[in-house]
């Protein structure tokens, strides 16, 4: 691995400077409450959390059969999981979905200007198998739903699936050795097998500004997007704003990509911003089958194996993508867990340069595109780079020279102030909106088990969470767990990551469906011992000291816990997603048998 370059590093008072303006901006944003700053969407708001895009479909009679598997979540991890499953000639297979079809993220997420910032080519699973090549290097959302679709249809997912049903219990049943499964439609049926595949941001979350519930003008999240009010579609067209005050709070990763569109056809914008984001270039266009040698057999899979090792800062020979990722991929390893560079002096000093002389760069961009100096410099992001998730756009920055767009920032008052039935107050200035939409993203990790809502019990009545609760998760590989026969968890705990989050999960994917075969086959259980729990959390406690003193000193957000320092600990594999993929893979070929037990029933 190489240090980090830079062509034009700041130089020891620069350096200095920077330090000091990054601490003075983070103390500005910290808020005491962290976490708790935030309000539940399903809980305190349901008519925020509704479905906008089911069609019927609800009106069936409860079922009372058995499966081989049920796949909870029917987002890229559960159809990648039902998939891997059908390739090692599983038969009966159901995914349970909240929404009405499959396609998780991307089914909800159809705001005007949804696309993947990461690229299509890498960002989309089973192209190999699937024959499909996207079109743009950067997929809009609809492509990618479609994809998920696709994916479904030809690994025959449809026929068993389950939608608008959630999950209520899992139930594992001594005396049949299979799980129970109860959902929120009165289904009750055994299965041998679950994976629970939920994702880790689905739950959409609110601000919990004073007065929020006050407000009279019309309002959703831009993950339920109301394009009955808006008309148009997820490329714009949103005639319906014509002449209206419209408000968007928040800009993130998705905030930068809806007020572009926005802008376009709001009689007036106004974006609250408390944060601003780094946005660096996007570079979208066209790409034909050969610009990525889609020829070849396996072209895909090679594509993402190079981007994943390059953003794990791997060696990796050429870079194929060649975007902004994989230029900044020095700087991405402080995302992810990695105790490769603790205690390296050379390497934080080469690092912080690299980020200084990147962010500088970001800073310049705003003010080369933003015409008024006001806006700019409210515009230009005071953190290091992998603070917060980097957002890419060529027309972000553009839409604040419009006359009809303000940017409002909030810093100074820690996000809005307050609502009132007429709209929105920043620094006692009451900005009346006929229209506001919260770009304020998602709970982080409440989804499935973790939060409770999903009670799992094991054996001898043990419920997960409180297997869990002194001694917090205890998982193999984070994929399964002792007094949890035949359940396998897909999602970030215990495991490694990557910015290419589908990547992640088709690894995960592949492995759950190998686990589960290999069980099928020999009529056996799935079930680590504590032994093998107890060396997988020895492996993870090895921990990444640099990540967590980095991510202490970041601005608030949900990377950090809001500004809290982020739990290290046995979270997470700490030597990186392509080492973690191959001790997998051994582990598969030479161990597998270690984790199968006998059945005490005749499995059937
Ligand atoms: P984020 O959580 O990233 O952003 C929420 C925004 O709301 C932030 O700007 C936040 O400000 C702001 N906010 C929260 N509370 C207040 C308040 N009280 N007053 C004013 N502003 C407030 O959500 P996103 O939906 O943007 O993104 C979530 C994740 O989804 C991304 O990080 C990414 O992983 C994924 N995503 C991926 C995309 C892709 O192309 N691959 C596209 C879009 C999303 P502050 O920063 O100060 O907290």
């Amino acid at each position: 691995m190489t240090l980090p370059q830079c062509d034009n590093p700041p130089t020891p008072q620069e350096a200095a400077g920077l330090r000091e303006r990054y601490r003075v901006e983070r103390e500005r944003r910290v808020r005491p409450e962290g976490p708790g700053q935030y309000r539940s969407t399903t809980a305190e708001f349901g008519y925020f959390a509704a479905d906008p895009y089911a069609h019927g479909g609800t009106g069936r009679e409860p079922l009372h059969d058995e499966v081989d598997v049920a796949i909870v979540g029917g987002g890229f991890g559960g159809i990648l999981a039902g998939a891997h499953l059908r390739r090692q000639g599983v038969a009966r297979v159901r995914v349970i979905e909240k929404g009405g079809d499959f396609g998780g993220t991307w089914y909800w997420n159809r705001y005007p200007g949804v696309h993947c910032d990461i690229e299509s080519h890498v960002y989309l699973p089973m192209l190999d198998e699937t024959g499909y090549v996207p079109r743009w290097k950067y997929a809009p959302g609809e492509e990618i739903r479609r994809h998920a679709v696709r994916i479904a249809e030809q690994f025959d997912l449809y026929e068993d699936a389950l939608f608008s049903t959630s999950v209520t219990s899992l139930t594992w049943d001594e005396d049949t050795e299979k799980w129970q499964v109860t959902t929120d439609r009165a289904d009750a049926f055994h299965a041998t097998h679950v994976i629970i595949a939920t994702g880790t941001l689905t739950e959409p979350k609110l601000p919990g500004i004073p007065g929020i519930e006050e407000y009279r003008g019309h309002t959703f999240h831009t993950s339920r997007w109301d394009y009955g009010y808006t008309a148009g579609g997820p490329d714009g067209g949103l005639t319906g704003l014509a002449g209206k005050r419209v408000g968007v709070v928040g800009t993130g990763a998705t905030g930068v990509q809806v007020v572009p569109k926005l802008a376009e056809d709001a009689g007036h914008l106004y974006v609250f911003q408390r944060t601003p984001s780094s946005v660096d270039v996007r570079g979208q266009r066209r790409m034909t089958p050969q610009d990525v040698g889609a020829d070849r057999p396996g072209w895909a899979a090679e594509r993402r194996e190079n981007f994943l090792r390059i953003v794990s800062g791997e060696e990796a020979g050429q870079d194929l993508v060649t975007d902004r990722w994989t230029a900044s991929a020095a700087l991405l390893e402080k995302l992810l867990p990695s105790f490769r560079r603790a205690g390296e002096p050379d390497f934080e000093a080469a690092y912080e340069a690299a980020d200084h002389a990147a962010m500088n760069r970001i800073r310049e961009r705003v003010v080369r595109e933003v015409a008024d100096p006001a806006t700019a410099a409210a515009l230009q992001p005071w953190y290091r780079y992998a603070c917060k998730r980097p957002t890419f756009s060529d027309t972000y920055l553009a839409a604040f020279n419009r006359d009809n767009v303000t940017l409002v920032d909030t810093a100074d008052t820690h996000g809005i102030e307050r609502m009132t039935e007429r709209g929105v107050v920043v620094g006692g200035v009451e900005y009346e909106l006929d229209c506001l939409v919260f770009a304020t993203g998602f709970s982080v990790g409440v989804s499935g088990v973790t939060s409770g809502k999903l009670p799992v019990t094991g054996r001898q009545g043990v419920q997960l969470l409180h297997a869990w609760a002194e001694r917090g998760p205890r998982t193999l590989h984070g994929f399964t767990s002792n007094g949890f026969p035949n359940l396998v968890r897909m999602g970030s705990l215990q495991n490694a990551s990557s910015v290419n989050f589908t990547h992640i999960l088709d690894e995960q994917a592949l492995h759950a469906a190998a686990l589960i075969a290999a069980a099928l086959a020999k009529d056996a259980l799935v079930e680590p011992t504590p032994e093998a729990e107890d060396a997988w959390i020895d492996v993870c406690s090895q921990g990444a000291p640099d990540h967590e003193w980095f991510h202490a000193e970041c601005t608030p957000g949900y990377y950090n816990g809001e500004g809290r320092g982020r739990p290290n600990g046995p979270t997470a594999y700490s030597h990186g997603a392509v080492a973690f993929h191959e001790l997998l893979r051994h582990w598969r070929e030479n161990d597998l048998g270690e984790i199968l037990r006998e059945r005490r029933t005749c499995g059937g």
